[in-house]
């Protein structure tokens, strides 16, 4: 191959968007799939029969992004962007927020919140018609976007410190450190409980992680200062690429002053995630789930295979599971920088 070809292929390569960008692959299927065990004795057999598919298909969002138009802005909400007192003074309600700033505006700067009720609405609707299908797609999904709602990093325009010479920092608290430390959190969440006004639980789910946010970056510039840059970084071999990430002991030292925040972070959606399922099973009625049809319809499976299908033949390669760090990224959430 011609070195100019080479040339372009290399920077091709470097210009592959950076996918994932919520939770990581690997946190969110740890969230949906330990939301199951929290569900009462009426829905924990349908659930675990399930699994797998709630599992593998929690990060089922992420990979329509590029696919579907739309998609990206249901993955947060970039608070700031609204002013100083934004988390408290945002319409909570879709129709209020509409008639204050516009659809456009609305979509431009994330939508997160609503979209959670929106999806808890459609859960409800499923449930009720007993649609398998419907019931597994909308849990496996709203898990999804409940588990992005708890990331500081989701309420903010400044998602991946680019504005604050931070960058890297999304991929290193939502994928890094959950990849290296989460088996050591306690996931003992509790039972999920009954959401008596879910478009408002899914704004304290916002605010509470938005609340976060000033530890987040700020324990990154802290500890920065204090570590030499080539103990900040190291190298790791994935496949047959060596990328740069953050280094085990930069990693431990944040978690630590941190204390527990990603670990609560996770809880929180846990619960919350399993809550919402909850919520909608309730609202449907308690539907009997042992009488649903017991596999996915025909048709079913083979969008699911042609969701896939898209996504790996879309313009970027499939993500591998803890590509955390690749410091050439230009999209993050859909979004350029
Ligand atoms: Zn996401």
């Amino acid at each position: 191959m011609a070195f100019r070809q080479i040339a372009v292929l290399l920077l091709f390569i470097l210009l592959l968007p950076f996918t994932g960008y919520s939770w990581g692959f690997f946190a969110h299927q740890r969230i949906n799939r330990l939301a199951v065990y929290t569900l009462p004795p009426e829905m924990v057999g349908f659930y675990k029969k399930h699994i797998r598919y709630i599992t593998e298909n929690a990060v089922n969002p992420d990979r329509r992004r590029y696919a579907v138009a739309g998609e990206a802005p249901r993955h947060y909400i970039d608070l700031d962007v609204y002013g100083d007192s934004a988390l408290y003074k945002m319409p909570r309600f879709w129709q209020q927020a509409v008639e204050r700033y516009g659809e456009d505006t609305l979509m431009t700067h994330g939508i997160v919140p609503w979209h959670i009720n929106r999806m808890k609405f459609q859960l409800t609707q499923a449930f009720k018609e007993r649609n398998l299908d419907q019931i597994l797609r909308l849990s496996a999904d709203i898990g999804h976007y409940i588990a992005d709602a708890c990331v500081p990093l989701h309420t903010t325009r400044n998602y991946n410190g680019q504005l604050t010479n931070q960058r890297g920092i999304h991929a290193f608290w939502e994928s890094r450190l959950p990849e290296l430390l989460s088996d050591n959190y306690d996931f003992f969440v509790g039972q999920a409980r009954y959401i008596e006004q879910p478009q408002l639980t899914a704004w304290d789910i916002v605010a509470s992680a938005h609340l976060a946010l000033d530890s987040v970056l700020g324990f990154e510039r802290e500890l920065t200062l204090e570590f030499d840059e080539e103990k900040k970084y190291s190298y790791e071999v994935r496949g047959n690429l060596t990328t740069r990430v953050y280094s085990r002991e930069f990693s431990e030292a944040y978690h630590r002053r941190l204390s527990g925040q990603v670990e609560r972070q996770m809880r929180l959606a846990i619960h919350s995630v399993a809550s919402y399922w909850f919520t909608a099973w309730v609202d449907a009625g308690q539907p009997d789930l042992r009488g649903l049809a017991s596999t996915l319809s025909a048709e079913e499976q083979e969008r699911l295979r042609m969701e896939l299908k898209e996504y790996e033949q879309g313009p970027h390669l499939p993500r591998e599971e803890g590509e955390t760090h690749q410091p050439q990224s230009l999209w993050i959430s859909g979004r350029k920088e």
